[in-house]
């Protein structure tokens, strides 16, 4: 049987991280077994316009790498056929009309059993779940009705999907009995939480998929991030390529326990990605993800500062902070006690030939020497009239990077 699974996101102009999770599980699992999966979206209870959200849907699945087979469709648009199979459900004695809305009849008796791939055999008995709503008195269809119609007339193998659906589930499955049609699988995978044990929120950081690519996070070390949340493949593996991810991809290996979204690891292994490319992939990542961000910023410049930045930051997002001063003016700084070095490191470097890093070093080094400084105490207000910071990437090559006009105007500033 070839396995065909459904990322149905509602279309809400908001991507949370742990959807994203569940859908990457499913994108997993759908190219492991060399099987199909589509992108459904979840209209029936938005009235709103949502042209704009599924765009910025689709956007964010493509930017992580999460693609999809066929087109997008729409719940919405089967709203007839939904209609139409409430009908016959109220011509077969199977559902009802109440107050102009048409109600689905539970049964009173039995249980509703199936066997989940990520938590077992789950059993709910039928007399705690009440008659479904299936189309309301204004001729919409519910989620719970419209969602696991769409699972039948998609021929869905797999409802692969977040563990606060279980409650759905149940009633779910009788709908798909009832219309006579076979019932997928199901799989609920974990919720995300955060390092407290409570449900990943905006209390925790950031939880859209935007605010990750805005952050600077790179795309592959999110998607590996996200997979191991709630599956390993062992217990050791933890840097995996997309390729590795697929090949090993087990859902029976999801966890149902939560899961925890480890800020602090996702930056370890952004860092880890970041390191992992080559000057020339990190200096083409940070001149895309600058230009995305609005930064009008002299690619050539950011391409040359990259290998400065490349082994000291997590995130792209530090870039700006980290070695903006070659970009823009740095407001003059308090130079405490640092007036001398800095007017003699202006003086040694007017005339300085070739104006290379290492020719910036050595003369720097001779004024230290001739001022009786410690490196750390002679460089460090150098570095505080040059970059506006105490923190910087490597002095000598920042220098060279800014030229001698900027360095010598910004060693002549003085805080007023
Ligand atoms: N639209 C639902 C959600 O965003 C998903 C429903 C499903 O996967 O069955 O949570």
């Amino acid at each position: 049987m070839s396995v065909v699974v459904r990322m149905a996101p509602s279309p809400t102009g908001f991507l949370h991280i742990g959807n994203v999770r569940t859908f990457l599980f499913n994108w997993l699992f759908a190219r492991h077994e060399g099987g199909q999966i589509r992108l459904r979206i979840e209209n029936t209870d938005t009235a709103r316009e949502v042209a704009e959200a599924t765009d910025f849907i689709q956007d964010s699945l493509r930017w992580l790498g999460i693609d999809w087979d066929g087109d997008v469709t729409f719940q919405l648009d089967r709203m007839d056929d939904c209609r139409r199979v409430a009908e016959e459900l109220v011509a077969a004695g199977k559902a009802y009309e109440d107050e102009g809305a048409i109600r689905f009849r539970m049964p009173d008796e039995g249980v509703t059993v199936w066997e989940d791939v990520v938590r077992g055999r789950v059993e709910v008995p039928n007399e705690t779940i009440e008659d479904l709503v299936l189309v309301r008195s204004d001729g919409r269809p519910t989620y719970n009705f419209a969602s696991p119609m769409e699972d039948v007339w998609d021929g869905i193998t797999h409802v692969v999907r977040g563990a606060d659906h279980i409650s759905n589930t149940p009633k779910q499955i009788q709908l798909i009995q009832a219309v006579g049609a076979d019932v997928p699988t199901y799989a609920h995978c974990p919720d995300v939480n955060g390092t407290d044990a409570k449900k990943l929120s905006k209390r925790h950081g950031a939880v859209g998929v935007d605010e990750f690519r805005n952050a600077g996070y790179l795309p592959e070390a999110l998607m590996n991030f996200l997979a191991l949340l709630g599956w390993a493949p062992d217990g050791e593996t933890t840097i995996m390529s997309r390729e590795v991810m697929v090949e090993r991809f087990d859902l029976a290996r999801v966890s149902p326990s939560p899961a925890q979204f480890d800020y602090a690891k996702l930056d370890w292994m952004n860092g880890v990605y970041l390191r992992a490319l080559t000057p020339d992939e990190f200096a083409h990542a940070l001149v895309l993800y600058l230009g995305e961000q609005g930064y009008e910023w002299d690619a050539q410049l950011v391409r040359a500062a990259a290998p400065l930045v490349q082994e000291k930051i997590a995130k792209l997002g530090e870039f700006p902070a980290f070695a903006g001063f070659l970009f823009h003016d740095v407001e003059p700084q308090e130079l405490d006690g640092g007036v001398e070095v800095v007017d003699a490191a202006r003086e040694a470097l007017a005339q300085l030939e070739p104006f290379t890093a290492d020719s910036i070093e050595a003369a720097l080094r001779r004024v230290l020497e001739r001022l009786g400084l410690k490196p750390r105490q002679g460089f460090q207000p150098i570095r505080i009239a040059v970059t506006g910071s105490k923190v910087s990437p490597g002095l000598f090559e920042s220098i060279e990077l800014l030229g001698r006009e900027k360095t010598l105007a910004r060693l002549s500033a003085r805080a007023s």
